[in-house]
């Protein structure tokens, strides 16, 4: 039979099912889609257009980012050291007032898309304003995206009022109905950002669409107390006053839970989003994963943005999960590393109900897939590829990707974009935003 790709590996890790590793397998692939998953020595029947050698390699399904920012890695490192709030108000809601234009966002997102590609990254969950221009970038590569159409209760260069957020958001939405690679959610930024009156002009519109929401929620302490003074009411709950919870839900953060809102969660079928390195280094606070994954609740990875992470690398990301799920836990055994691998990739599909396409590597999905190669000095000896994966190995060590069967990483390389002139528009805008660099020391001269 004629397919277009075979993939020879010394692991694949399907995800689907659980605890699963299938040893000297092949993967094919036909059209974008996985056809078969076969024992390396029956792959014979099979004659490819293009054969891939990957024995000294693990592949799995691509990971998804159920939470960035991609635009903002023009930000990595423009205001460090800062907690949330004095960070957000003083420093990155001034520079992007000034600078996030068209070409701010287009030129961020594709930066974000190299990075997250060569760290194995295959689809990712947005929120920035100037939806077109994130959705222009994703399609030039061939990423796969959930691209947030942003509501917030004040003007953007984006947008200035509710009406232009909701009628710009819906232009977008109908410029890409139907692609193969680009979804769509309802952004609103926050609970603290954004009015009843807002969400009342706003929801009905997208529930109609069968549009998911994306939103940070509970990311703070201070969020909580803010929400007790302006509505007397935590945040969440005010969500489900206003019929907000669902499973089409994602829930960004989530550091402050008590108990009956863990229940709520559940009872709503509402998805969590855990950002562990954000919530690290902007002390925000704790997400209680295993809580959360022990009552039902579907708990995706995500990295946040690059300025308050600062990296889109969700290999590291798996490893802070699993690190500090345990540490807070006091047990070992908390958080294992087959879970934190499905966090960072079926878990994110279910949130973003792509499930059906990707988040696995199964008969019928289509192809994002990624290999990482396990024969180097750091990762040796490989008892069990996953624990390997997950405490042992990095994102440099990701060799090949493809997206819905497309090679996007090749040996390395990256097959669609030029380095060179990623870094060089890199450098032209922390050029331009110089000025908004939080310094932390000064020398007298
Ligand atoms: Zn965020």
């Amino acid at each position: 039979m004629h397919v277009d790709t075979v993939i020879n590996a010394r692991w694949i890790i399907p995800i689907v099912p659980k605890n699963c590793l299938l040893e000297n397998h092949s993967l094919v692939v036909d059209e974008g889609i996985i056809i078969d998953i076969l024992p390396t020595e029956q792959a014979g029947k099979y004659q490819a257009k293009k054969t891939h050698y990957l024995t000294d390699h693990l592949i799995t399904a691509g990971f998804i980012n159920a939470h960035t920012h991609a635009a903002m890695n023009l930000l990595r490192g423009i205001a460090d050291d800062l907690p949330l709030h004095e960070w957000l108000e003083e420093h990155i809601w001034p520079a992007e007032a000034e600078m996030a234009t068209a070409d701010f966002v287009h030129d961020g997102t594709l930066l974000a898309i190299a990075e997250m590609l060569r760290g194995g990254t295959t689809c990712f969950n947005d929120m920035y304003f100037f939806p077109d221009q994130i959705a222009l970038a994703v399609k030039q590569v061939g990423i796969r995206a959930t691209i947030g159409l942003p509501v917030i209760d004040f003007p953007t260069r984006w947008a200035s009022n509710i009406d232009e957020y909701l009628t710009k958001a819906l232009a977008v939405r109908d410029q890409y109905q139907g692609d193969p690679l680009i979804s769509f959610s309802f952004a609103p930024h926050a609970p603290y950002t954004v009015s009843d009156s807002s969400f009342a002009r706003c929801q009905p519109i997208f529930d109609e669409l069968g549009i998911c929401t994306h939103m940070h929620v509970h990311e703070t302490s201070q969020e909580i107390e803010d929400s007790h003074k302006a509505h007397d009411t935590r945040p969440l709950n005010r969500l489900k006053d206003l019929q907000l919870l669902g499973p089409n839900f994602i829930a960004v953060h989530m550091t402050e839970l008590n108990d009956e809102e863990i229940e709520l969660l559940t009872t709503y079928g509402v998805h969590v989003v855990h950002c562990p390195e954000s919530n690290l280094k902007l002390a925000s606070g704790f997400c209680p994963v295993d809580k959360l994954i022990k009552a039902g609740v579907n708990v995706a990875l995500g990295t946040d943005g690059a300025a308050s992470n600062n990296d889109l690398d969700m290999i590291g990301e798996m490893k802070t999960a699993a690190l500090l799920a345990k540490g807070i836990n006091a047990k070992a055994d908390t958080l294992p590393a087959h879970t934190v691998l499905e966090m960072a990739t079926i878990n994110g599909a279910k949130a973003l109900g792509l499930d059906d396409k990707t988040g696995s590597i199964e008969i019928g999905k289509q192809a994002d897939i990624i290999a990482i190669n396990l024969n180097q000095l750091e990762t040796q000896p490989v008892y069990d590829p996953v624990s390997t994966l997950i405490y042992s190995a990095s994102r440099s060590q990701v060799t090949d990707v493809w997206v819905n069967g497309t090679q996007q990483l090749k040996g390395g390389q990256l097959t669609q974009m030029n380095i060179k002139e990623l870094i060089n528009k890199a450098t032209d805008w922390q050029q331009k935003l110089a000025h908004f660099h939080h310094k932390q020391c000064k020398i007298d001269a």
